[in-house]
């Protein structure tokens, strides 16, 4: 935190600055210019914002430098991390594909997607038991019922699933099937459901609301470790703009920008980004130039019965092509495609 002073700062203005941040256990440091002063203060920034600074006679402005995240921020953590879900990597070195239905809706359809999702080099499952629809008339997710059918599933294929959770009371019943919560857009900034995912004992992938800048995304994974749980990945998942030719507009340089603020990992959904099965692929390979620590894909095998997203799910005839993308591309970035 810097306190710039005014031009016309006394050098006693200057000492009360000094002296307050003194009895508050932290360290200033002056540094006189030709035209005004600057004040470094080093210590517990939260306390330093109790003190009203802002208000003392001579000071112009109080400009906090260090970021508001600290769990999360490569700046006390500068390697980038890896979190393991059911012993699958996602992070640095490798590139990690997620792929299922959008929604449980039968055991057959759930296997059937899941088969599809492994041949494409899937080495996680996804697939929602509880749905946050913007209808309520839309289908919900099958909840419990949904879980056991992923849990079934994953016995059968040995993959791990990752499933969205969208209220704090179901936190511990979710917990218990998957390996990994889904925190979805519409809830980045329900805290008390991050509070509870925090403390849940699962990795969690938090996707970024669809209105949410970097910074509220990364305050939003903040909730999560300061509750203990660093096992975080977060996913950009496209947000609200005046286009309307996409459902969502992919957000692309937030890959970097957020791997560069943050050590978690972070991965794209083309899927929701594109709304689109005919862009699927196509923002894939965007997310997997740029860096991305994975992606999430929906795949069904009947989309045009599909009771959630069917549009963007791609179908059987897109899986080769899929499968090749995310083998030979991730090499050129100096990745592999994570294998089991
Ligand atoms: C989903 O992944 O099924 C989902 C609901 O995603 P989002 O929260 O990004 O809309
Ligand atoms: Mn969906």
């Amino acid at each position: 935190m810097v306190v710039v002073m005014s031009a016309e700062a006394e050098e006693a203005h200057i000492q009360a600055v000094v002296g307050l941040v003194e009895k508050a256990g932290g360290e200033a440091f002056v540094s006189r210019g030709v035209n005004r002063t600057i004040i470094g203060l080093v210590g517990d920034v939260e306390q330093f914002g109790t003190l009203n600074l802002h208000a003392l006679p001579g000071v112009t402005d109080v400009v906090r430098i260090s970021v508001p995240y600290k769990l999360i921020s490569r700046e006390n953590h500068p390697d980038r991390s890896v979190v393991r879900v059911g012993g699958v990597p996602i992070g640095p070195g490798t590139m990690t594909l997620i792929a299922g239905p959008c929604a449980v809706e039968t055991p057959e359809q759930t296997l059937e997607a899941a088969l599809m999702a492994r041949s494409a080099g899937a080495t996680l499952l996804r697939g929602g038991a509880f749905k946050p629809r913007t209808s309520p008339y839309a289908f919900q997710g099958l909840g419990e019922k949904g879980l056991g059918i992923l849990a079934d599933v994953r016995a059968e294929t040995g993959m791990p699933i990752v499933t969205e959770v969208v209220d704090a009371r179901d936190v511990e019943l979710v917990a218990s099937y998957a390996d990994m919560l889904q925190v979805g857009t519409r809830n980045m900034q329900n805290f008390a459901l991050l509070q509870a995912v925090g403390a849940a004992g699962r990795p969690v992938m938090l996707k970024r609301g669809m209105n949410a800048t970097i910074e509220e995304w990364l305050m939003a994974a903040e909730y999560i470790a300061q509750r203990g749980n660093l096992d975080i990945v977060l996913c950009e998942r496209g947000i609200r703009t005046f286009e309307k030719a996409t459902r969502n507009t992919l957000d692309i340089s937030a890959v970097p920008v957020a791997q560069r603020l943050s050590h978690l990992p972070v991965i794209v959904d083309p899927s929701h980004s594109g709304g689109r099965r005919d862009l699927v692929l196509p923002l894939t390979r965007a997310a997997i130039a740029i860096g991305a620590d994975g992606v999430i894909i929906d795949v069904h095998p009947h989309p045009e019965t599909a009771l959630c997203d069917g549009p963007q799910a791609l179908v059987d005839g897109d899986v080769r092509e899929l499968a090749e993308t995310v083998r030979a591309l991730p090499p050129v970035v100096g990745r592999t495609l994570t294998q089991v």
